[in-house]
């Protein structure tokens, strides 16, 4: 094997690491999800399915993803800093975070971490709500803050919402001071960027989807995505994926343990997007490993 050869094999192995975030602290209406990580994780392995994203990927291999199991969060004191000091390991390590919600509060430090390794971050948020609020419920931490907090941290360069359909006045106003790009359902059909040069990262709020693609949710929205469509739209996109998340699922309302399946077919889809959109071959690591 050729020096150069060995060095892209050395490349490809393991760059996603999956990390379970088992936190649902800071959810204003129900608790449950920290509960998903591991509902996921055994829907991922069921024998009822297999391995193979629908592009041919086999994530039995594990030299593609790696489990690294979940966070371990002994109080509520300092998650924020466990979260955010966990993904900017991952980056240090030249690997790519694939996230496991957990509610949407931990993208906030996820963020933090991404937008300090990656200058020029595009965010990608999938969410039936902005979670723009300056604070709910006299918390500016909660699950429906995180794009509020990232966007003022700066560490955000552009913030591109797919699929709102219940937001608020104050959450629009904040969406214009914030220059989010928002793009509701009642707007469809929307023309969505699809190329992108610079790094992204993707936050999939499961409650997108319609409620009867996935009913382990925490906020039923009706009127959502289909599972099909946001697939569709997970494939058309072109650019270097560095992290993603998905969140939200709550295995408390998910009785037939259809919306775990979904989570895990939209885990193997996501995971393709972070090794396949940039193109065979094409890594362009964006900044060099700062650390061990
Ligand atoms: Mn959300
Ligand atoms: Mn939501």
């Amino acid at each position: 094997m050729s020096p150069e050869i060995d060095h892209h094999a050395r490349e490809i192995v393991s760059r996603i690491v999956l990390k379970g975030i088992p936190w649902d602290a800071n959810s204003s209406f129900c608790r449950g999800a920290a509960e998903a990580p591991n509902h996921i994780r055994k829907a991922f392995h069921s024998p009822s399915a297999n391995y193979f994203s629908e592009s041919g990927l086999d994530f039995k291999d594990h030299s593609l993803l790696e489990d690294r199991g979940d966070l371990h969060l002994s109080g509520q004191e300092g998650a924020q800093a466990l979260v955010e000091q966990e993904v900017a390991g991952i980056l240090n390590e030249g690997r790519r975070p694939l996230l496991l919600g957990g509610d949407h509060a931990l993208t906030y430090p996820a963020l933090r971490a991404m937008g300090t390794h990656y200058a020029g971050l595009t965010v990608i948020h999938f969410d039936a709500h902005p979670d723009l609020y300056d604070e709910l419920d006299g918390n500016r931490f909660s699950h429906a803050c995180p794009f509020a907090r990232a966007m003022e941290s700066g560490r955000v360069a552009r913030l591109i919402q797919v699929g709102i359909r219940a937001t608020t006045r104050h959450q629009r106003v904040q969406a214009q001071r914030f220059g989010v790009e928002m793009h509701e359902m009642r707007h469809r059909p929307w023309r969505l960027p699809t190329i992108f040069s610079g790094p992204i990262y993707i936050s999939l709020d499961l409650d997108v989807l319609d409620p009867a693609f996935a009913p382990g949710v925490s906020h039923f929205e009706p009127g959502g995505l289909t599972t099909r469509e946001l697939i569709d739209i997970l494939q058309g996109l072109k650019g270097r994926v560095v992290g993603a998340d998905i969140v939200e699922f709550n295995p408390r309302q998910d009785a037939s343990g259809r919306t775990a399946m979904v989570a895990a077919k939209l885990l193997k889809e996501m995971a393709t997007l972070m090794i396949q959109a940039e193109g065979p071959g094409g890594e362009g690591a964006g900044r060099k490993p700062t650390g061990s």
